[in-house]
Parts: structure tokens; sequence; C-alpha cells
């Protein structure tokens, strides 16, 4: 392979041409892809992308910062030439490995976007070495592109509503997503019927029209919000919330339990209840077998408390999507212990 072929390929460079490649001196060395842009690539406008006639040679070389090559920085260093587009006056000519006005190469963009999404961004800031500020930047110029070419409240059918708080829950977001493809569709700052109103304005009334199911907590002002605009929605308790008031339930029953058993002087009771918070809280596929057995205790001696964690155990697998095929879609995939389940063998007994 040519050492050209070979940097524009690292690179990710497209119709470019590879000049010269050449690493700096000094304590900051980097490596610097001298390129020009092929010839069909040249002299386009950078705005509309529309070839122009070239009206001088700008203000000389630039240099857009591309990603790294192993711990070295790498630029792509280029002319900068300007052209005379009809619609746009006067502008520096579009480069097919940037976007007009920035100096970050494409891949470096799209690089960053995707770290933004899965780290938080003083992280993304120190593993790419750029300004916190740029990551935003970044950030905003990604989206409006993606925004521009995809409609993401397109088919809307089934969402979902909720608030996440931020701040140590001082501050909240108000967070939609889009059931039928798992994305989140609108984000905003707030949690109240003024920030859903924004959201379903955007949507339109005649989209609004088309989403058949809503999914949110039991919030009122999301209630009030869905009823105006969705006038063909259903709105449904999601079950994440289901789950955690069963969950809340259920403790507020061993509290119960544990409290009358500790003041009628019942201390093998109160004990057994105290220590089985755990048990009574994990899944039942992940349970020991320890916490089996003692679930299989309180099936015994306690049957309010047991009949309790089977009503939040039937919660929990009615907003489950972990279902197996061949089954009926009321028999969850594992039952409770200590009903007709053989305890595993030990070895050595
Ligand atoms: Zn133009």
């Amino acid at each position: 392979m040519r050492q050209s072929s070979f940097w524009a390929r690292t690179v990710g460079l497209r119709n470019t041409m590879i000049q010269r490649v050449e690493m700096t001196d000094g304590a900051d060395e980097c490596i610097i892809v001298h390129v020009r842009p092929r010839r069909k690539a040249m002299s386009r406008c950078g705005i509309c992308q529309k070839r122009c006639p070239q009206y001088d040679h700008g203000s000389g070389r630039r240099c857009w910062r591309s990603l790294d090559v192993g711990e070295k920085r790498l630029y792509i260093e280029a002319d900068a030439p300007r052209v005379c587009c009809p619609h746009h006056g006067v502008v520096t000519a579009a480069v097919p490995w940037a976007r007009h006005d920035v100096g970050h190469t494409l891949p470096f963009e799209q690089q960053i976007a995707w770290l933004a999404c899965h780290c938080s961004k003083s992280a993304v800031a120190e593993l790419m070495r750029i300004a916190w500020t740029t990551v935003g930047a970044i950030i905003t110029r990604v989206v409006s592109v993606a925004r521009a070419v995809s409609d993401p409240f397109a088919g809307l059918r089934r969402i979902g509503i909720d608030e996440v708080s931020y701040r140590r829950g001082q501050r909240y977001v108000t967070v939609v997503v889009n059931h039928d493809t798992g994305k989140v569709i609108y984000c905003a700052p707030g949690r109240d019927r003024a920030t859903l109103d924004k959201f379903f304005s955007l949507v339109g009334p005649e989209r609004c029209d088309e989403i058949s199911l809503v999914s949110a907590d039991a919030g009122s002002w999301i209630a009030e919000a869905v009823e105006a605009h969705c006038r063909n929605a259903k709105l449904c308790i999601d079950p994440f919330h289901v789950v955690s008031w069963g969950t809340d339930a259920l403790d507020a029953v061993r509290r119960g339990v544990w409290n009358q058993a500790r003041r009628s002087g019942q201390k093998a009771v109160a004990q057994e209840v105290k220590g089985a918070r755990w048990a009574l809280w994990r899944n039942p596929e992940d349970l020991t077998a320890a916490q089996e057995a003692k679930l299989a205790d309180i099936a015994r001696s306690n049957w309010p408390l047991y009949r309790a964690y089977l009503l939040c155990v039937q919660r929990r697998s009615l907003g489950s999507s972990r279902w197996e095929t061949g089954r009926g879609k009321s028999e969850p995939r594992s039952r409770p212990p200590g009903v007709g389940r053989r305890r595993p063998r030990r070895s050595g007994g």
C-alpha cells in the first residue's frame, strides 16, 4: 500500500490527496498531514457545496484536529481559499474532511458525539484533550446536522414520558422516548405541564392524533398534557413505577410485621423478618440458596408477609419483557422460591 493511501485510510479522508506527512519536534510532538481536496471537491461553497469561481487564497494554510494516532495528536493542514458563491457571497471553500468553519474533522466530531452519549462531558474533554466547552459545541453541531436529515417525531405511535433528576434532585429534565425505536426523542429542562406542552407543539396536532399509547408515572401534569394533546392515546402506568410502588409496599409490610413482633416480644420472628430484607427484594432467579431457605421459612411461618412478597413478584413479572417462548403471558419465567422448587444439592453432605 502506498504511504498516501495508508494515511488517507488511517485518518478517514475521502476525496483528498495526501501531499506529505511530517512529525513536529519538541515536547508537544504531533503528526501533521498536508493535504488538498481532489479536483471534484475543490472550489465549492462552504455553505451550500455548489461549485463557484475562486475569489482569492484566503488567509493561508489552516489546521484541523483529527483523531489521535496512538498517543500523538494528528492535524490535517491545507490551503483555505475563498470562493464567491452567488447565494452566500465570499466564503471559505468547502473541504471534504470537515464541516464549514469548524476546526475538527468529521470522524473526530463523530467520536466526540458517540463518547458524549456514554460518558460525562468532563471525561470526554480529558480523554480527547479538548476544552469542556468544545465538547458542548460539537454535540450541538452533530445533533443539528442529524436533526436536519431525520425527523425524530415521524411515525410516533407509542411513547414514554418520565423525568430525570440531576444536581442531587434539585433540578429535573423531562425525557420522552419512542417505545417502538427505543430512542430518546425529546429532552428539556423542567417537569411541568409547560415543558410537555412545548413537546406536543413540536410534534404538531396531526401527529399527536396518531399516538395511541403513552406510558408515564402517575404525575397529574403528564395526564393533563396527554389528555389535552393526544386525543386518541391511552395513558398507561409504566412498569418501572409499578414495580417501584410494589417494592415500597412490600417493605412497608415487612416493617409492620417486624414492629409488631418486637412489641409482642417475639424475638425470633423479629430477627427472621429483619434479616429477610434482601431475600424479599431480589428477583427470584437471582436468589442464593440461603435466601431461598429464608423465604421458604417465611412462607411457612409468616403468611401476610409472604403474600405481600408474592404480589410484588407478580407485579414485577407483569412489567417484565423476559417471557419464554411457548409460555402463556400470565406465567412468569421463574416461580417464587419455596413454591414446589427443589433445593440445589450440596456436595459433601
Ligand atoms: Zn453557497
